[in-house]
């Protein structure tokens, strides 16, 4: 793109601002780059993210990143992209940042609104990606034009890392983000911060309750338990059955509970959360953050959806296939069990334990894939503190917490391989509001401009600015 059409673009965005907000340049920007990356349907199947790779590449170019700074890395139909901003002092590792540019599909019958269109409504915006992650994607670009635009020179060098595939690659060995995590820019960061996760609460009334930074994840895996059975005609009814020893197994691991764990990060997080929290629910998070042993906490946090998943592996029947005819005895019975297992436990493990409590050795469980485990990221309190700085610019009384996220991101790759990583997108929202993946995906309209200020402002200090 050349710059006369950015300019021309950047005048059009700001005819779309309201008047009553005061927006600089940067943040005129900012949106007019955010309005651009919503129109691509960059989810998996509609071969998208290389245009939207080659828009961000102008929008640089026309910034005034030189090419040699930009790398580009392919992968299927989709693309990674890494933006690298030199610093003075070249023995020091660099810092990594991380935001992903693809999306869960959205169908745009199934929405009230265009999903990939930008739309402003009472505060919100909303469309596919407006939280997960592109918000992300415009703090990274703004980042990168403000440093260039003032002449910024980082004492540490700066990688951006535009992950083409985070929704669907994780696991693949050649997906854009271990691309990324092996490319030679990024090998030997010191740290990362992943704008996919982390951010702030308001409570009912809008008011901030406490800021999240992630410094954990949760391996994500998947089983597949296989009962099999000669089979034969269901008019002539054998003792065994298929269908009947996978019922049992499944039955066996829904009443199973994994032993509690914890770890510091995740009483910080408790007991943290817990402060904040009213009534038993707070009660049981705060004395289970003083003391994992105690059994009732950690009972009562059982039956909570909300918190179960950070003081536990936990393992859940998701999906079930059997038999081949109404009038056939069933050969074959498979479940999918997908679990979500505790930083320091294998996959291998959790496998041989499932196996143990479906006691039926005629039961398979195989393992779905490869799943990636990844070790925690102690907060540590330089980043802690350049974090908390520039949140509490904007809300000063709010706690922080470091968590353990239940999902996965981008940054279990990135700490797979070494390099620690904190996710922190300075993003404030209700917890009920959270439509990322969902119908009617939306971010407050103020919080998206504070997420872009806050990856500007953890930039500089962290780049020793
Ligand atoms: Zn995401």
């Amino acid at each position: 793109m050349t710059s006369s059409r950015l300019a021309i673009g950047l005048a059009m965005a700001a005819m779309t601002v309201p008047a009553q907000a005061q927006q600089g340049p940067d943040q005129v920007q900012a949106r007019q780059i955010f309005a651009k990356l919503i129109e691509y349907r960059t989810s998996e199947g509609h071969g998208q993210v290389p245009a939207m790779v080659d828009y961000l590449e102008g929008v640089l170019r026309d910034g005034g990143v030189a090419s040699d700074n930009i790398a580009k890395l392919p992968k299927g139909e989709t693309v990674g992209m890494l933006v690298r901003v030199p610093g003075a002092d070249l023995a020091r590792k660099p810092v990594l940042f991380s935001a992903h540019m693809d999306v869960v599909d959205a169908r745009p019958e199934d929405w009230k609104r265009d999903p990939y269109k930008l739309i402003e409504e009472e505060g919100y915006f909303y469309g596919r990606g407006t939280i997960d992650n592109k918000a992300g994607v415009v703090a990274l670009m703004s980042t990168i034009l403000r440093l260039q635009k003032a002449g910024v020179k980082p004492r540490r060098t700066l990688v951006f890392a535009f992950v083409g595939d985070e929704e669907t690659g994780l696991d693949e060995a050649d997906g854009t983000t271990r691309q990324i995590a092996a490319h030679p820019w990024v090998k030997g960061s010191e740290f990362a911060i992943n704008t996919d996760a982390g951010g702030g609460i308001f409570g009912p009334d809008g008011k901030p309750i406490i800021y999240l930074v992630q410094g954990a994840e949760k391996t994500y895996a998947t089983f597949e338990l296989t009962a099999t059975n000669p089979g034969g005609h269901s008019s002539r009814p054998r003792p065994d059955n298929a269908i009947y020893d996978l019922a049992k197994a499944v039955t066996r691991i829904g009443e199973y509970r994994f032993p509690v764990m914890s770890n510091d990060l995740t009483r910080a997080y408790l007991g943290a959360v817990g402060k904040v929290t009213p009534g038993p629910e707070g009660d049981a998070l705060r004395r289970f953050a003083a003391n994992p042993q105690d059994g009732a906490a950690a009972d009562a946090i059982w039956g909570d959806a909300e918190f179960v998943g950070t003081t536990r592996t936990t393992c859940v029947a998701t999906m079930l296939n059997a038999g081949h005819a109404e009038n056939a005895l069933p050969q074959k019975a498979t479940a999918t069990v997908n679990c979500r297992i505790f930083p320091g436990v294998s996959v291998d493990d959790v496998r041989q334990q499932l196996g143990k409590v479906v006691a039926d050795p005629k039961i398979e469980v195989k393992t779905v894939g490869a799943p990636v485990a990844s070790p925690v990221s102690e907060l540590r309190p330089d980043i802690e503190r350049a974090i908390a700085q520039s949140i509490r610019k904007r809300y000063p009384e709010v706690a922080l917490s470091p968590y353990l996220e239940s999902g996965g991101t981008d940054g279990l790759v990135y700490r797979s391989v070494g390099i620690p990583t904190w996710a922190s997108s300075g993003v404030f929202i209700k917890p009920d509001e959270m439509f990322a993946h969902g119908l009617d995906e939306r971010i407050p309209v103020k919080s998206f401009y504070d997420g872009v200020e806050h990856i500007h402002d953890v930039a500089l200090t962290l780049a020793g600015n």
